[in-house]
């Protein structure tokens, strides 16, 4: 079985930007990119406009950004393999990684397998209906798009998230309704303060999507009162899920050091997890910032520490 300096798992702006490092510093990364398990390219794939990745003054498609961060991982000189871990063992050195096509044995692991913003699955949100066409889970990708100005817009969940997410909409909708499953908000204290301080934002308390219905664009929400079941409908512009996000690590469970919510550990400030020589970066260890450029510098610090680890082990 082939053996690598370097395999990164995960094609996010954390993995590409690993690679570039890693491949600029001759660890001649080996990098799966997924194939059934998401996207390629990971969750920039189902964006549209990027407009806050520093350097893109006209703002970039987020497809059109991940084709350029492959471009250039490959022109120095990493292998793109198209396919899923489907799984790894992280028992002993070289670790053991399995594609759906190949086995390798990897000497270093960078982790960035990124995570996935969970959706409510009623009838007008999925895939082929209005996701990605006025639903989104991602207000502060997708906010600023025109389809949503001046519009009631409507975030779904409780947490930071959704107070955060409804404040920043509160730039661009007519008026914003914050609808959440509970009389109580999940979120912080102070955030939650603002959200019931702010002007432009709603909190509908103990209500539920029951679906979302449109022509090209999204028209209305129907809200269930929880309590009294009663169904009405809400005139809607956007509808925006903020109810928490799933780190992609299902296939280490067990094997490395997870925190209880499934993100990899990391040790604060590095990209080092619990095991030697494995390293992890972007939303599969971020549960707060889970922005690309964070991502891409997270995983520029797992492709030095790389290196560093490997130079120490004589193995670089
Ligand atoms: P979260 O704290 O897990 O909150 C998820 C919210 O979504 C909860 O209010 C939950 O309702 C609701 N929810 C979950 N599943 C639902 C469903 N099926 N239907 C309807 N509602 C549903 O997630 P988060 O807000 O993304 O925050 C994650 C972590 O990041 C937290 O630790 C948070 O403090 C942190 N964070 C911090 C900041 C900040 O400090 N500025 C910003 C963002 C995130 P229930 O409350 O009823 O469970």
């Amino acid at each position: 079985m082939e053996e690598q300096k370097l395999v990164i798992i995960g094609s996010g702006p954390a993995g590409y930007t690993a690679a570039i490092y890693a491949a600029r510093a001759n660890l001649k990364p080996v990098l799966y990119e997924g194939f059934m398990s998401g996207p390629a390219g990971g969750q920039l794939m189902t964006t549209t406009d990027v407009e806050n990745y520093p350097g893109f003054p006209e703002g970039v498609l987020g497809p059109e950004m991940m084709e350029k961060f492959k471009e250039q991982a490959v022109r120095f000189g990493t292998t793109v393999l198209t396919e899923d871990v489907v799984s790894v063992d992280l028992s002993k050195r070289p670790y053991y990684v399995e594609g759906s096509n190949t086995k390798v044995l990897a000497q270093s692991l960078i982790i960035s397998t990124g995570a996935t913003a969970k959706r409510l699955d009623v009838e007008g949100t999925r895939d082929g209906e209005f996701w990605q066409k006025g639903v989104t889970a991602c207000a502060v990708c997708d906010g600023a798009a025109p389809i949503f100005r001046n519009k009631p817009l409507y975030v779904f969940g409780g947490g930071d998230s959704a107070v955060e997410e409804a404040i920043f909409l509160t730039k661009y909708g007519s008026q914003v309704y914050l609808v959440h499953r509970r009389d109580e908000l999940r979120a912080s204290k102070i955030m939650a303060e603002r959200a019931m301080k702010h002007p432009k934002i709603t909190i509908l308390w103990n209500q539920s999507l029951e679906k979302v219905t449109g022509d090209q664009i999204v028209r209305k929400v129907h809200l269930k009162d929880i309590k009294s079941d009663k169904i009405e409908e809400h005139e809607a512009g956007g509808v925006f899920f903020a109810i928490g996000h799933k780190p992609n690590t299902d296939f280490l469970k067990g094997q490395i050091k997870l925190n209880p919510a499934g993100y990899v550990e990391v040790k604060a400030g590095t990209s080092l997890t619990s095991l030697e020589g494995v390293f992890a970066a972007g939303d599969v260890q971020d549960p707060h910032y889970r922005q690309a450029v964070t991502a891409a510098g997270t995983g520029c610090m797992a492709a030095l520490d790389a290196e560093r680890w490997l130079t120490e082990q004589g193995l670089s």
